[in-house]
């Protein structure tokens, strides 16, 4: 027994003709031996432009795909056709007005006795719009991988793209046994800043000061980040102790000299901050998180100072 056809729908012919031309998906057939369409849902002009008279052979249908998948999705429905699966396939099918429209053609293969196959039907679907919302959550996704790496507020690298590249530079300089400093930055007496001027002042400051520490990461790998809060955080490879005494100097005196203004600061008139550095040449046997404490210690070590000041290794 051969499985019904388009063709050999009798009675109900008229009803199924009716149910079919009346859907959004656009039914097709094509005979397998002279690969020329028997039949293709009215449905293809308003969609493609293209007349359903104009769909003669297999080569019509083949010659609107878009070039670039067009050899692709030929051979994989030609050889699926020749195995008896049914298959399914997506490509971009050129419109009449030369546009390109996404479509999921879904084929039934329809067989003879001897499995060979007899012909083909099946559906095809407008998934234009599926495919702009699949574009649109790949470019999403990729915003939002650049954002989990940016801090909101001052839009410089967050803790954890800090995290990352510390992980790379502490395995860098363990592996090539060279130096690596970190420099922590905290600004002094901010809670008394905010408590004056503001949050939304206190915001702008925070910004002012990003952009200004990050002008001091100069060379290609310097990396700087905001660490959280008031804090701040650089990472020297390649850097010795001087080096990084340096580059603290520098940001210390940077954010000093941008004189924001600062009244409740017990330490100057304007922001200020606390730098701690340190520095080493790392073994396997040492671990980055005891390196970030010391770095804190230094920190501290500076706040003990008097704040405006920087601490380093003894
Ligand atoms: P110290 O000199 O010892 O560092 O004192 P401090 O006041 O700077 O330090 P503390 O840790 O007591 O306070 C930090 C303040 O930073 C608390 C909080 O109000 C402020 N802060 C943290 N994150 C933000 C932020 O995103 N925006 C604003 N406006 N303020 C923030
Ligand atoms: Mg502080
Ligand atoms: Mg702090």
């Amino acid at each position: 027994m051969t499985e019904p056809t388009i063709h050999q729908m009798e009675p109900d012919s008229a009803v199924y003709k009716t149910l079919l031309e009346s859907t959004k998906a656009i039914p097709w057939k094509i005979d397998w031996a002279s690969m020329k369409f028997a039949y293709i849902g009215p449905q293809i002009e308003a969609l493609l432009g293209w007349t359903p008279e104009s769909w003669v052979t297999a080569e019509d249908w083949a010659m609107r795909i878009h070039a670039e998948e067009r050899e692709a999705v030929v051979n994989f429905c030609i050889s699926q056709s020749k195995a008896g699966v049914d298959h399914e396939a997506d490509y971009r099918a050129l419109t009449r007005d030369g546009e390109h429209i996404w479509i999921r053609d879904v084929v039934h293969v329809v067989r003879n006795a001897d499995g060979s196959p007899n012909a083909l039907i099946g559906f095809m679907f407008d998934i234009t719009e599926r495919k702009k919302t699949e574009a649109r959550l790949i470019e999403l996704q990729k915003e939002l991988e650049v954002l989990s790496y940016r801090d909101g507020l001052t839009n410089v690298a967050n803790r954890r793209m800090f995290d990352s590249a510390l992980e790379v530079e502490w395995a860098n300089a363990v592996n090539n046994r060279t130096p690596l400093s970190l420099i922590m930055l905290d600004i002094d007496y901010f809670k008394q800043f905010n408590d004056h001027y503001g949050h939304i002042r206190g915001d702008e400051c925070l910004k002012q000061v990003a952009l200004l520490l990050e002008k001091s990461a100069t060379r290609t790998r310097d990396f700087f980040a905001r660490y959280g809060g008031e804090e701040f955080v650089l990472i020297l490879p390649e850097a010795d102790a001087r080096a990084a005494l340096q580059v603290a100097q520098r940001c210390r005196k940077l954010v000093q000299d941008e004189a924001i203004p600062h009244a409740k600061s017990q330490v100057a008139d304007v922001v200020t901050i606390s730098v701690g550095v340190s520095t080493m040449v790392p073994s396997s046997q040492d671990h980055r998180i005891a390196f970030m404490e010391q770095v804190d210690r230094r920190l501290y070590r500076a706040k003990q100072l008097g704040r405006n000041c920087i601490a380093v290794d003894e």
